[in-house]
């Protein structure tokens, strides 16, 4: 049996290639080093997220699962193998304790320190026999664009784990235990195109809708950061196009008759995060009625909404809130928890009945040009998981 030590793991899998829907030479790296290690390919299995997911994927979710070498909760160990766009062709460099890209890329560390400290934890389970309940480790695809790998996986796959723990974040010793949910819409204005010098008021500006609807967001605080009555979430119209993504409008002598603007609004409460898309909603709903032309006709405003991921909080009673906190006492560090500010794996898990916390395993500036592993971190998670895992084995 081949043991690998953990910076190695690391750098080997920082050096694969891997964005969201190409992850098979991460995922063949995972398996290659386990069979290496021992495990029976009948522990292995790739699911059929890809035949439901509505984008290209070379690979599905990768699961490996153990029987327990005591008894106690199954547990799910999780992250996802996929990177950003800007880690194409990233190398790794080491410089003390970090490692950084050697060019002008991002690194991948986001979310390879997570893969490579649960393949450090199986290794510590077969070489150190480190004792365990059941486990199911979950390699997750397509988490970058979307999440679509922990929402589209079979739930019967992990309906037996009581608790999960996701590793995806900077610090090992902070415990994410809730996170936003997302909206997304989309708002097609169709106005009416005219010459917009010989005959302006027989057209309806899209354009014009669009920046009144806009005012009306963002005087009535539905804009940026948003906070009304207690309640908190955000929300921006990050895309204006044409029907087909090109720029808008095509002279400044017509009317523009076509607009589409694309947005997402927040809230770690599913009613508020509603609330928020729904006054973007209406806005845009009463601006085309105040534009009309000058036979009275209006613009069609075609507005749809789609929830992208619930927000949760894990319930404070949840026994991997305190397996964490007393297992990083235990290491002789104070734990914090917090509340996540993106979507996590964590999110769909929820819905499918896990309640997940997740760590983090040393990855910093994430999705930037010089993005870097911090390995004390990386190192710290490791060891967090060894302690985790074996106090929950009884
Ligand atoms: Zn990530």
């Amino acid at each position: 049996m081949q043991s690998i030590d953990r910076i190695t793991v690391l750098e080997n899998l920082l050096r694969l290639p891997g964005k969201s829907g190409e992850e098979h030479e991460v995922a063949e790296y995972i398996i290659q080093t386990c069979l290496g290690w021992g495990i029976s390919p009948s522990q292995i299995h790739v699911d059929d997220a890809p035949s439901r997911i509505p984008l290209p994927c070379t690979t599905g979710n990768l699961f490996i699962s153990f029987p327990g070498s005591c008894s106690g909760p199954q547990i799910l160990i999780s992250s996802h193998m996929d990177t950003v766009p800007l880690c194409a062709g990233a190398k790794p460099v080491r410089v003390g304790d970090k490692i950084i890209p050697e060019g002008l890329t991002a690194l991948g560390g986001d979310n390879r320190t997570g893969v490579a400290a649960m393949l450090c934890l199986i290794q510590a389970i077969i070489v150190k026999k480190l004792p365990h309940s059941p486990l199911v480790f979950l390699f997750l695809i397509r988490e970058e664009s979307g999440l679509q790998g922990s929402r589209f996986l079979d739930p019967k796959r992990i309906h037996k784990c009581s608790y999960g723990i996701n590793l995806d974040g900077g610090s090992c010793i902070e415990g994410t235990i809730a996170a936003v949910g997302a909206n997304r819409f989309s708002v097609e204005i169709q106005g009416k195109a005219s010459h917009a010098g010989v005959h302006p008021e027989k057209g309806i500006s899209a354009i014009m809708v669009a920046a009144l609807a806009m005012e009306k967001v963002y005087r009535g605080g539905w804009f940026g950061k948003v906070t009304h009555g207690g309640k908190t979430g955000s929300s921006n119209i990050g895309i204006l196009s044409d029907s087909a993504g090109g720029a808008v409008g095509q002279a400044t002598n017509v009317v523009t008759d076509f607009v589409r603007l694309k947005g997402e609004c927040r809230s770690m409460d599913p009613v508020f995060m509603n609330d928020i898309t729904n006054a973007h909603q209406m806005a845009f709903e009463e601006a085309a009625k105040e534009i009309p032309d000058h036979e009275g006709n209006c613009a069609l405003v075609h507005f749809q909404k789609q929830c992208e991921y619930q927000p949760f909080t894990l319930s404070r009673d949840c026994p991997v809130i305190s397996l964490f906190e007393n297992s990083v006492k235990a290491l002789g560090k104070t734990p914090l928890l917090k509340n996540g500010r993106g979507g996590l794996d964590a999110n769909w898990f929820f819905e499918h009945g896990v309640s997940s916390l997740t760590i983090g395993a040393g990855q910093n500036q994430i999705h930037a040009v010089g993005e870097w592993v911090d390995l004390n971190q990386y190192q710290g998670a490791c060891e967090l998981l060894e302690e985790m895992i074996s106090k929950a084995a009884t």
